[in-house]
């Protein structure tokens, strides 16, 4: 799943002008839900933005937000998102891509959705496997106080460490679950949940309202190291990354020698999902039971 590195990344591959193979200025000439889930929301039509410039591709977690703005000039509600702008936010979920069309298809392979450009160009959002949860939410207004992006917590590239300490003291939950959750923070996956724990040094279980001020500390930092490592791997590409390609220490890495101690990388299920971890690094040794309610999940 596109995590916030990939999905900010590809942000700034769309927001490069159309010159330059971006979409920021481009006109809308349509949208087209392809499939029947594809569109979240009844109002407004989609084609309420057509003959609209896009003049923002921004990120929100693992959203993308696609802004157009009304022609004339609207006021300004101080965030920048005048109160008649329509968003269009984009989910990619487990297997989504928005890409470039240059074939513009009839029947496209994966195809969800598409947004077609005055100039010709199109985008559309495909999703592999057969989910189908990807989707698209057309919104009026600041999108930031609806839903689907209104209850996310703060993103998880820009959290402070006093931020994160309160996220974390006000759930009981484990950590690796409140990394996932996107409403104490946002925008990390599978991926990076493991990878954060490991960098940090802590049990994927341990109790989020037990951690302390030294251990959310090196929760902060690893948290801000991991996002910039995948960002930086991200920006070097032309296109977003398949999950095998990006560089981890343990996730998908079972039986591995760990990077930092050797030890062998362990996987335990929790959840109907998979974790990932080391034992030296992470629990004190402790191999964890594949059991929800094992009394060695701490
Ligand atoms: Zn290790």
């Amino acid at each position: 799943m596109p995590e916030l590195p990939e999905v900010q990344a590809h942000v700034e591959r769309l927001s490069r002008p159309v010159s330059d193979g971006g979409f920021a200025g481009a006109t809308l000439s349509g949208f087209r839900p392809i499939t029947f889930t594809a569109l979240k929301t009844a109002t407004p039509a989609p084609s309420d933005a057509v003959g609209r410039r896009l003049d923002r591709i921004t990120r929100r977690g693992k959203f993308l937000l696609l802004r157009f703005p009304p022609l004339t000039d609207g006021a300004d509600d101080g965030d920048g998102h005048r109160d008649d702008a329509i968003t269009f936010v984009v989910h990619l979920m487990q297997g989504g891509r928005l890409v470039p069309d240059d074939k513009q298809a009839a029947k496209p392979r994966n195809g969800i959705a598409r947004w077609t450009f005055d100039d010709g160009t199109a985008l559309l959002l495909t999703e592999a496997g057969n989910e189908r949860k990807a989707g698209v939410w057309v919104i009026v207004g600041d999108p930031l106080r609806q839903p689907p992006l209104d209850e996310l917590g703060i993103d998880a590239d820009v959290v402070t460490g006093e931020q994160l300490a309160i996220a974390l003291g006000a759930t009981g939950t484990r950590l690796h679950t409140f990394l996932r959750d996107q409403h104490g923070i946002a925008g990390i996956g599978r991926m990076l949940a493991n990878e954060v724990c490991h960098r940090a040094k802590l049990s994927p279980f341990a109790s989020t309202n037990k951690l302390s001020a030294e251990q959310v500390e090196r929760l902060h930092g690893a948290l801000r190291s991991c996002i910039a490592d995948a960002l930086s791997f991200e920006r070097g590409l032309d296109r977003m990354s398949k999950s095998a390609e990006r560089p981890g220490s343990v996730h998908h890495r079972k039986g591995q020698p760990c990077s930092v101690c050797g030890d062998a990388v362990r996987a335990v299920e929790y959840n109907a999902y998979e974790v990932d971890y080391c034992p030296t690094c992470q629990t004190g040794g402790k191999v964890l039971a594949d059991n929800t309610t094992s009394k060695f999940l701490k």
